[in-house]
Order: structure tokens, then sequence, then C-alpha cells
């Protein structure tokens, strides 16, 4: 026979484009349409429906950027529309704003409500119907348009002023094409539907397969059967030619497919936060009104945020969706508070972000989820199994790392074990893809890509537009019912998360395991970019910590009140602001200058609560002792002689560091480090007199600036490429240079250097190198007004040490990363995560680094011609990238880092609760010891606060900090009735009950615990 099976393909694609989609509405009706345009932000729909509407026509030009335009539509059903005929012509709105793509979630996008005001549907391009009964003759609802920009475009990636409302411009973004009643033929829409499918399922197949020929074969004959001129006459007879190629049953041994529907919603990214708002309703409007049409639909989200907002602002919405929960077609997952940064978030807020979200689905769905969903976070911090494990869950799930540039990961289905050994049953869809419409494509890719095959049979597909929001539509799930059982096709059905995770866990208990962190080969800039923001971070994330353990501590010993709401709104906040799109700096403009401003206010509200708690716990009123300057000490060791997690009086300073001023250098010295500093602010050398050893490589300076060309390929704010490496402009001149002493004996080095350029406003770097009396660190700070575009600033530090790895700490422990580039896993991690400290060493002499916002850095080692071999670190100060925010980065900054020669593990721990714990000033008359003690140095109290169900227990975090054992006695302030251990979710772990002022635990390394502590009496 002759083949002609392309022609057969092409033939298909114009038909089907040029009649057959043309010809699913019949016929339609104009209705009339007001608006009204909301001045600025949305507002809600009494307010707009109260207003004053005015006519408008098709071909209406309308919305400049991020406006709201309300439309109320009237009409009525024709009378020469039989009722008769709904089952076959079902009658429903069609809507048309001019898009430019077909992109669903990142243009206008609407919501429908009846006139009393609730939610019908959202209208979104490729899914821009609502739906109408025949009975409902009169035609009356309202439209809330929002003319969201297309930010991304292409993807091109130019800047772009679409990014704020401030600098976008006023012109109208959109035209009113379509909106009108029309009748849909159900038998051409269900031919269409049969098409989507065998068409992918067609091309996936092997050429030569038989089956794919019997497919194709049936096409023609259903192109045959249908009358170009009459579709709706002969789409039955069309459908009958495909009835054989749809029934024929599924391979024994098929690939199996759980699909769950889900929308993927950023919290935030390129629209802000208040869209988001609109977009969960927009999106989970979608969902019931799916729900209604089809009982084997199952939908699952994620994001305890996004629930709260459909709570707070569409409370008809969320009654729908606790109905739904209840009857099990619709499924909270995650147990998060937003699908946050995998790796940044601090080691207390990702446990909250767990704590928060499980709490919300307690209250709200009497649920907790059981899996982890995190499908879009750009690479997975070792601590996230016992984090995810502790928090009440058992699976989890990713399939980001499907973006790797270099490696691919080797499994789909694994066991992944965290920095502590803790083990979680992971999956990673092998559809690669968290947004699919179950075409034939993309599960003949599940197929093929599964790495489990032979061993497994089932992978997990998350299916509905996502991103921007949207969801599942009619179409996809008529294409999950297509493909339950056909031949050639992975046997798909709806179900749950939890269903997958259950069958893939008893078909495959003994999978694989990966061990670590998962590093994304891709996004490496996502750790430096909008700098201010990632600083705001970190410093509330520290002031939290002080709040909770300063206010539950005046709490015990005072009875001041807890401030626990007021705490809990805040950590909601920072929660949502640790958003994947949000923390990495890969938003909008608006974005971001809500989020500092959000992050300034939250500063205000934590150094409130701190310094009333303080000013209760340090004061007796009863005493009549006067009151002096004491610290308190929110590090969980010792600091200048008052205990951690104390308040006592500081021990005196030691002797004024000295200074020594010579042609080419100055020499600032104290009891424990010489440090030299050339006239360009170089640091030459940095030598423990105690130890006797210089951490400085020789004849290679450090503390060094280098500038480099910032220019990645694609995705700006997120990547930083590997050739940025290529250009490098050493900053190796100051412009001013000045020493001098600070009162308390502090030996002060200060460089100022300024970088002009023809085209931009000149940058400035003001640098000051510290040495306080008798301290065994140095202290380097920056103010920067940067003005660079596409420019990456680093510091760097060759250090004298010859290391294999570094410690980079991650949450409740540290990641080891090489320092070469032996294998292709290693090459690929040119820029790495840290959190607060950065530790090198030779056997037991190393060199601690410790930051107070900066995430990136980069390590490689190199062998000088005398033989040494020098360890440089790198860290990634600043950069510029123009899209998405334009401005990213600009203006001013301020850094810190602290670095300690001759330091341990121990030391290095302690170097970072240091720089980010600073002590804190307090007058009174009552020093107070520490509420909480840990005996053992290694294991650290992270987390004091009181527990979360309002009863008054003492909740104590506490972890192995080093990645050794340790035998520790947790020391209370007092006598407690019990102390017990729980989980994350402050629930028991074991029966086991101690009383009294202390317990005894041992930890393995890298273990958490959290003790809950009730009937504590303080004195
Ligand atoms: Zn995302």
């Amino acid at each position: 026979m002759h083949q002609g099976t392309k022609a057969v393909e092409e033939r298909l694609d114009r038909f089907f484009r040029d009649k057959l989609q043309p010809a699913i509405y019949r016929d339609h009706v104009e209705l009339s349409i007001t608006a009204w345009q909301a001045p600025r932000e949305p507002v809600p729909f009494d307010v707009a429906t109260s207003q004053h509407y005015e006519a408008v026509e098709l071909g209406w030009r309308f919305g400049r950027a991020w406006s709201t335009i309300w439309l109320k539509v009237s009409g009525s059903i024709p009378e020469s529309w039989s009722a008769n005929d709904e089952r076959s012509l079902a009658a429903e709105i069609v809507i048309d704003f001019g898009y430019n793509t077909s992109r669903s979630g990142f243009q206008a996008e609407a919501l429908a409500y009846d006139l009393a005001g609730k939610p019908i549907k959202a209208i979104a391009p490729k899914n821009s119907w609502l739906p109408w009964s025949y009975a409902n003759k009169k035609i009356e609802f309202y439209l809330e348009v929002a003319a969201n920009p297309d930010v991304a475009g292409e993807y091109t990636f130019e800047p772009t002023t679409l990014g704020d409302w401030d600098t976008a411009s006023e012109q109208p973004l959109y035209e009113l094409k379509k909106l009108h009643i029309a009748r849909r033929d159900i038998e051409v829409w269900e031919l269409v539907q049969d098409i989507f499918t065998l068409r992918g399922l067609m091309v996936s197949l092997p050429q030569d397969s038989t089956r794919r020929h019997v497919v194709t074969r049936a096409i023609e004959d259903m192109l045959d059967a249908i009358d170009p001129s009459d579709v709706s006459g002969t789409a039955s007879a069309a459908r009958k030619k495909l009835t054989t190629a749809l029934s024929a049953p599924a391979s024994a041994s098929s690939h199996r497919v759980i699909a769950t529907g889900h929308a993927h919603i950023d919290s935030a990214w390129l629209w802000p936060i208040r869209e988001t708002v609109r977009k969960c309703a927009r999106t989970f409007s979608n969902v019931l009104s799916l729900m209604d049409d089809h009982d084997d639909f199952i939908f699952s989200a994620s994001s305890a945020q996004h629930y709260k907002w459909i709570k707070d602002h569409y409370p008809s919405v969320f009654e729908g969706i606790k109905k739904r929960v209840a009857s099990g077609q619709w499924k909270p997952v995650g147990g998060m508070w937003v699908e946050c940064d995998g790796n940044m978030p601090g080691s207390e807020a990702m446990v909250r972000q767990f704590v928060y979200g499980q709490k919300f689905f307690q209250e709200n769905f009497a649920m907790h989820a059981r899996e982890a969903w995190l499908p879009d976070s750009f690479g997975y911090s070792g601590s996230l199994p016992q984090i995810v494990t502790q928090s009440g869950i058992s699976s989890f799930l990713s399939q980001k790392m499907s973006w790797n540039q270099v490696n691919r990961m080797p499994h789909h289905t694994f066991w992944w074990e965290g920095i502590d050994g803790t083990r979680v049953f992971s999956h990673f869809p092998s559809a690669d893809t968290y947004i699919s419409e179950l075409s034939g494509e993309e599960l003949a890719h599940a197929e093929k890509n599964f790495s489990e095959k032979g061993r497994s049979s089932i992978s997990l597909v998350p299916f509905g537009w996502g991103d921007g929001g949207g969801g599942p539509t009619r179409e996809m799930i008529a294409a999950a019912h297509r493909t339950g059982d056909l031949e050639g096709s992975p046997k798909v059905s709806m179900g749950t998360a939890d269903e997958f995770f259950a069958q893939a866990r008893s078909e495959y208990a003994n999978a694989p395991v990966w061990r670590g962190e998962m590093y994304l080969e891709l996004h490496r800039g996502v750790l430096t970019s909008q700098h201010r923001t990632k600083q705001g971070n970190r410093r509330n994330e520290g002031l939290l910590r002080e709040a909770e353990l300063w206010a539950s501590y005046a709490t015990l010993k005072t009875g001041a009140a807890y401030p626990s709401g007021q705490l809990e709104e805040i950590w909601q906040s920072i929660l949502l602001m640790q958003f994947h799109d949000i923390l990495p700096g890969t938003a909008i403009a608006w974005v971001y200058k809500e989020v500092e401003n959000r992050h300034a206010e939250i500063t205000r509200e934590l150094l409130e609560i701190i310094n009333t708690s303080l000013a209760a716990l340090a004061n007796d009123p009863t005493a009549n002792t006067a009151p002096q300057a004491l610290t308190a000490n929110a590090m969980s060791v010792s600091r200048n002689g008052v205990a951690g997690l104390g308040v006592g009086v500081p021990s005196k300073s030691a002797q004024a560091t000295s200074v020594v001023e010579q042609n080419e250098f100055v020499i600032l010295e104290n009891e424990e480090l010489r440090v030299r500093v050339d006239r360009s602010g170089r640091i030459v050398s940095l030598f423990s007199l105690k130890t006797n050893r210089e951490a400085i490589a020789p004849g290679i300076a450090a503390n060094e600036l280098h500038l480099h060309n910032d220019n990645p390929t694609r995705w700006d704010a997120w990547d930083i490429d590997e050739h940025y490496r290529n250009s490098k402009q050493v900053l190796d001149s100051v412009d001013e240079f000045k020493v001098r002493h600070e009162a308390d004996g502090t030996a002060v080095i200060e460089t100022k250097r300024v970088l002009r350029s023809a085209s931009q406003q000149a940058s400035t770097i003001v640098q000051t190198i510290r040495l306080e009396p008798g301290a065994k660190s140095i202290d380097i700070g920056f103010e920067i007004d940067w003005h660079e575009n596409e420019k990456l600033l680093k510091l760097a530090f060759p250090i004298d040490i010859h290391a294999e790895e570094v410690a980079a700490e991650t949450q409740f422990g540290f990641v080891k990363r090489p320092t070469h580039e032996n294998t292709s896993w290693d090459f690929a991690r040119f820029e790495s995560c840290q959190h607060k400290y950065l530790f090198l060493n030779e056997k037991d002499w190393g060199v601690a680094f410790a930051n107070d916002s900066t995430y990136g850095f980069d390590v490689q080692r190199t062998t000088e011609a005398n033989g040494a071999t020098v360890t440089s670190v790198r860290f990634s100060l600043l950069r510029s990238p123009k899209f998405p925010d334009p401005e990213a980065d600009q203006g001013r900054h301020t850094l810190k880092f602290k670095i300690r020669p001759a330091a341990t593990i121990e030391d290095a721990v302690s170097l970072g609760y240091e720089l980010n714990y600073p002590a804190r000033e307090v007058q009174g008359n009552r020093p107070v010891e520490p509420l909480v003690s840990s005996s053992a140095e290694q294991v650290v109290v992270e987390t004091v606060k009181l527990a979360e169900d309002g009863s008054g227990d003492l909740i104590v975090r506490l972890y192995e900090s080093t990645g050794g054992r340790a035998d520790s006695r947790i020391a209370f302030a007092g006598v407690a009735e019990k102390i017990w251990l729980t989980d994350f979710l402050e629930l028991p772990t074991s029966a086991e009950q101690v009383s009294g002022g202390s317990i005894d635990l041992q930890f393995r390394p890298f273990q958490v615990i959290t003790l809950r502590v009730s009937g504590l009496q303080i004195d």
C-alpha cells in the first residue's frame, strides 16, 4: 500500500482548523454591554455594582495595564432556541478580549458573577465560556475584567515597563472582540476531543508501528465521512469511524498515569500579590463549576495562603471548596503556607511553612496534607526530608529538576535522604510538567521518560493551566476519559496524589535512594537578585526568633500577654514573601516595592515586641536597684560573659586594638589577630596569633572586589551563566582610604570606591574593615549605592587551606560542596547557596565566614607555582538584571560579613548567630538567667515560643549543628510539670514524659528535636 500518512496528518490539521473548530458553535446572539472602570485598585462586588455604567460596543478598546473594568451584560435567550435541544446544543456565553496569544493566565482574565455577587466561572484564553441554562431566559451577569498585561511576551527577556502600575503606559491593551450567547454543538465538540486524543497518540507512536497506521487510517476514514459543508449534520457519522480506534484497549504492561487536576498559581510573579488573590478566585470558581459536571474529577491545590485569601474575600467560593474537600473531590496538598523557595528560607521559617499550612488545613478542612508539593521551586535543600517528615508528611513531589542544564536526575520515583538520614518517598512526574493538558504527546513522554520502567509502572500527571492559574478545563477531562484504556497510550485515571503515592510505594517500596540536596543546575542567580528583599527576609527571620524568645520568657516570668495573633500574622506575611518567585528575586518591580515596604513595617513591629518584652523581663518593679545597661543575648551560647538566651551584665572589653600605619600597609592587631591591609583596601594577611598561622594565601590578596559582566542567555533575574567567569574586572584601586579608632577601642579602615561610567550614574562602594578589641574575627561592612547594569559583584577570599569541600549552612545543619570539578555534577555547581555561615578547614584548623544577607557564593581551588593550594571563596554581593524588574537592585544596600580564622565548625555555627543576632542593650535592674540552655555547645536552641494551641505550653526546638552525635542536658529556668517530645505540629511523638527542671537528650547528626514543656514555673 502507498503510505501517505504525512498527507493524512496535514489534511487533518487543515480540516481541524478551518472547518471543525469553527463548527463548535452553531449560532449566536449579541448581548448588550455596559462598563465601569475602577479608579485604580480592585473593589468589592457591592462597590463595583453600585457605580454608573456606560454602554460599550464590540470593538471597544479598553484596559490600561493592571486596571479593572466591570462589565454588566444583559440580553435574553432567543425564542427560537428550543429547550428540547439543550442536550445537543448547549447555551453558553462566549467571550474574547482580543488576546495576543493563547497562553492562559498571562493576559486579561475575568470573573463572572451572578446578580447576587456569587462567582460563576472565570474567563481566560482556552477557557472563555460561561454556562447558561435555557430555562434562564433573561441573561444578566457581571464580569470583573482584570486588564493584566502580558509581561513576559515571547520570553525575549527585554526590559519592560509593564511591571508596575506607575511605569506602565496608559494605552488600552485589549479589545472587546466577542461577547455573545451561542449554542455549542455537543457532537461536534466531542468529535474535536476524539481527534485531540487520537492525533496526539498517532504522532507519538513509532512511525513503523501498526497501531500508528491503524489510527491514521481511522482518521482518514473519519475525514471522508464528514461533509465540510455540513459538519454538524455529519459529525456523528464521522465519530463512528473513530470508535474502533478509540475503544482498542491498552496493553497489559501499559504505563499507568494518575492524573490529578491542578492549577499552579504563583503567589506573585509577573503580577502583584493582590492579583493572585483574584487569580485564586477565578481558578477555584472554574474548578467548582467543572466539579458540578464531573463527579470523577479530582483537583489538588496547595498553599494555605491561597485558601485563606478565598476564605477572607470570596466566602461563597470557600464554602464550595469546603464541601468538595469533605466529599473527597478537592484535595488540599503540600501542607505549606505557600510553595516557597526550596533553599533560602531559614531553619525555623521552613518549619513554619508547614506548621501554618497544616494548621490552616486542620482548622478549615479537618485534615493534614500527606505530601509535600513543590513542583516549581529552584532546587531543594537537604534538610527538607527531615522537615517534611516531622510535619506529618510522608511523600515529596517536585518536577523542577527536569530543568537541569547538565545532568539528568537518575530517578522519577525514589527515596530522598536528607542530611540527617531521614528518608521521604519522592516522585518527579515523568511528564516533566505540572501544567499538562493530557495530550497524547505529554502522556507518551510520561511513559518514555519514566526512569523506573520495569520496576514501577505508575507516574503522576498534574493537569490544568498554571503559573498564572486557570486550572483544568472540560477538554482536559475529556482527554482523561478517552485515555483510560486506550491502545498505545498510558492508562490514565483521575485520582489524588495520596492514591498515587500509596500505589507507587506498594509497588516499589525498595526504590533507589538520592542522598543530600537536590541542586538545580539552572537559576543560580536567584540566590543574589533583589538583595534588599533577601536582607529583609534574613533580618526579620532573626527578629522573629528574638521576639518569640523574649515574649515567651516575659509571659512565663511576668505574666505579660503573649502576642500570638500578631506573631502568627507576621509569620504568614514572611512566609508569603518566601514564595518561589518573590524571595528568589524573579518577580516584577511592583512586588519588590511592596515587599521591601512590608519587611520594613515588620521590622518595626518586631522591634517593638522585643523591646517591650525585654523591658518587662529585665525590670523588677518591686526592687529598689537602679537600672543599668544589660545585654540580651539571643545566641544559644554565651557572649561577653552573658549566658546564651539570657540577659546579663556584659564583661568589660579588652585592650583597644592597635593600629600601625606603614607606607604600603596598615596593620590592625589585638590579642587574637593581626590584620594587614594594603592601601587599595585588600587584606594581604589575616594572622591568628594564638595558633601562629596565616589564613590568606601567600602573595594573593583577599577582600578583593570582582566585577563581572552578567548577561545570561535567558532568564535574566534567574540565571548566572557559567560564562560570566570569563570577564572579570578587579576593583583594585580606592578613591578614599581612612583609618580611625572608635570609642570602644575598635580599629576601623574605611575605603571608598567610585565606579564611574559614561553611560550611567556612578556607583559608590564604601567598605569598612573592623577589628574589635579582643575579637577572634574581623568584621567587613559595605554601604553600596548601586547603579550598574547587568553586572555581578563578588567579594573574594583566597584562603591558604587545602580543602576538598566547604560546609555551607542550610536549615538545621550544613551541606558539603566540593571545591573541584571532577564530575559534571561538580562542574554544574558553580554557584551555590549558603545560609548564615560558610566553613572550610584542613583537619583541625579552619576559616569561618558569616554573612547577614548573602546567599550566593562560589568556591574554587587553585595550585600556585610554589605548590601551594589555595581555596578561593567568593561571595555574590549584588546583581543588576533587567528582566522582569528593570530596576532590580538599583540604589542603596548594606551588607555585613565576619571572618574568623583558626575556627572549628562549632565556631562557624556560632559566628553565624553572632552576626545575625547582635547583642541587644536593655536598661534594667534584673539580669535573667537563660530560659533554656543546652549543655552541649553543638546542640543549638533554634526556637523558643509558646505553643500554637494557645495552651501556654513552651515549645523549644533544638538541633545538632555539627554533623556529630551529642548528649545534651536541656535545662529550664524553672520546674516543669511535663516535658515531652513532639513533632513540628507540636503533637507528641512518644508517650514518654519527664518532670522537673531539665531533660537529657541524645542527638543524631543534624537531628532536630522539639520539646513541649507544660506547667513551667519560673520564679
Ligand atoms: Zn511557580
